[in-house]
């Protein structure tokens, strides 16, 4: 593609200000985040206001130049990944918690505010945002609500759409849809902001959202617990997931070859080293009032788990440190690829249910491919939302067909998903392509066509 015409370069220059673009040295100059080809376009516009953004995107339409809207380049499916003739479109200067209504337990913000500032905020008034994830210094929640984040806590309070009462939008048109409505109710027809929740930029620029904000429950209680299998796991997660008293905020699931891995390449072995070989682990955090409260319920419903058989062991956090570094196993996941790297990763949901057979069949299909194969799984175990990656630590291009039929297989009979949290992106567009439903395809065709006539707005991703 041919670079952006100098004329619109300078128009652009001249609507943005100073500091409003950036066209040199940009990739020298900012972070790509987790994809190097996210600053690929080498061209930057920094829009600071909604006005801005809508006269960036009516120039754009004008002159036929594509956009690719981004926020903290956190993504883990290629969805910000730009090429040289594109205008990246940056949220970093959207960046104002607007409002935020202790009483009411609303938050209106620009897109550019990551989710660690509004957890911040929120805090102060013991209010939460309802959702978590590690990359929670970076990830921006225009990005989140453009790739309907889930995360650790989506099982208790649901993904990042259930989280939003109402949005503001740049459309690739150039108008503002604002719908920015702070009430739970309110059927006007179509929920067009729905559209654009999960769409991937590919729809419009997000540009301010109202979420609905849940109670923190400010003392927390967390344990690694040993179970002899993802069904006893589960078992586990229902029993506290009941319990009357503090509430469940996070059940991670880790295999033990992944919990390993990472408490290997974190120091950290003595903290797994409790369990039998071949259990699975269990990251259980409870929140109540206080850190005593959630400490002895987690203590009391652990006992009666193991009297249960539904855990073997388990060890609780006495303190802050503790609990970080049991975080730290399941959060610093990049452990597995240093240790093995060309791995191919996954994201999959699988129903509860059957995610104890679905397991057990994936390790034995990888071993089938290559005796020297490791599966590194571990996920939410509270919405069955599963990450893996499938490696022999060498490149292995010419398996790469075959991991991607054993980690998709009976999936979609369980009525689970082969693209669970981290959406389509660029990666994900040929399975989408292949298991998608024909007919949701097609409508989902229709409407990008709709919204978006002239294929400006982030194009070449999901569809
Ligand atoms: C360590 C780590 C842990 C993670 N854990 C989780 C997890 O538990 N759950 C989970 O769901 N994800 C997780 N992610 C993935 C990532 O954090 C989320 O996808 C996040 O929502 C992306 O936000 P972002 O601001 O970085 O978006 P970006 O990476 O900048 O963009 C992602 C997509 O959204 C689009 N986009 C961004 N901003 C806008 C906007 N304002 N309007 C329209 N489109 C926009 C982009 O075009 C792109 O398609 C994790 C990532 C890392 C690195």
């Amino acid at each position: 593609m041919n670079p952006i015409d100098p004329a619109a370069l300078d128009a652009l220059r001249t609507l943005l200000g100073p500091g409003g673009l950036r066209s040199n040295d940009v990739a020298g100059t900012l972070d790509p985040g987790i994809t190097p080809g996210n600053l690929d376009a080498g061209v930057v516009a920094f829009p600071a206001s909604v006005e801005q953004v809508a006269a960036v995107v009516r120039l754009c339409a004008g002159h036929g130049i594509p956009m690719v809207p981004q926020g903290g380049r956190t993504g883990l499916a290629g969805g910000a990944v730009s090429a040289p003739g594109q205008l990246v479109v940056s949220t970093a200067r959207l960046d104002r918690i607007l409002d935020l209504d202790p009483l009411a337990g609303t938050a209106v913000v620009e897109a550019g505010v990551t989710l660690g500032r509004l957890q911040e905020a929120a805090a102060e008034h013991g209010l939460s945002v309802g959702i978590d994830l590690a990359a929670r210094d970076s990830a921006t929640l225009g990005g989140m609500v453009s790739t309907n984040a889930g995360g650790i806590e989506a099982f208790r309070h649901g993904t990042t759409r259930q989280r939003v009462l109402g949005l503001q939008a740049v459309l690739p048109s150039g108008e503002v849809m604002d719908d920015r409505k702070r009430v739970t109710k309110a059927n006007e027809g179509y929920d067009i902001k729905q559209l654009l929740i999960g769409a991937e930029g590919t729809l419009g620029i997000v540009t301010a959202i109202v979420f609905s904000l849940v109670p923190l429950q400010p003392g927390q209680g967390t344990a690694l617990v040993a179970c002899s299998g993802a069904a006893e796991a589960v078992s586990l997660f229902r029993r506290l997931r009941n319990a009357t008293g503090p509430d469940l905020l996070a059940a991670e699931i880790l295999w033990p070859d992944f919990a390993r891995i990472t408490a290997r390449g974190l120091g950290l072995e003595a903290l797994v080293a409790f369990a039998p070989g071949d259990s699975v682990y269990l990251l259980v955090e409870v929140a109540g009032d206080s850190a005593e409260q959630a400490a002895d319920h987690l203590e009391r419903h652990l006992a009666d788990a193991i009297e249960a058989g539904e855990a073997q062991d388990a060890v609780l956090a006495k303190n802050a440190e503790e609990r970080r570094r049991m975080w730290l196993i399941r959060e610093e996941s990049w452990e597995a690829d240093k240790a093995f790297p060309h791995g191919f990763w996954y994201d999959v949901s699988v129903p509860q249910g059957a995610l104890d057979g679905y397991a057990r069949a994936l390790f034995s299909s990888a071993a089938g491919l290559d005796p020297a194969m490791k599966v590194f799984l571990f996920g939410h175990l509270g919405d069955g939302n599963m990450h893996l990656t499938v490696t022999t630590g060498r490149e292995m291009p010419e398996l790469h067909e075959a991991v991607d039929a054993a980690v998709f297989a009976g999936l979609a009979e369980c009525g689970g998903s082969f693209s669970a949290e981290h959406g389509i992106g660029l990666e994900k567009r040929a399975h989408l392509a292949r298991r998608g439903d024909p007919a949701k395809l097609a409508l989902m065709r229709t409407i990008k066509q709709a919204l978006d006539p002239l294929g400006i707005m982030n194009p070449g991703k999901v569809i």
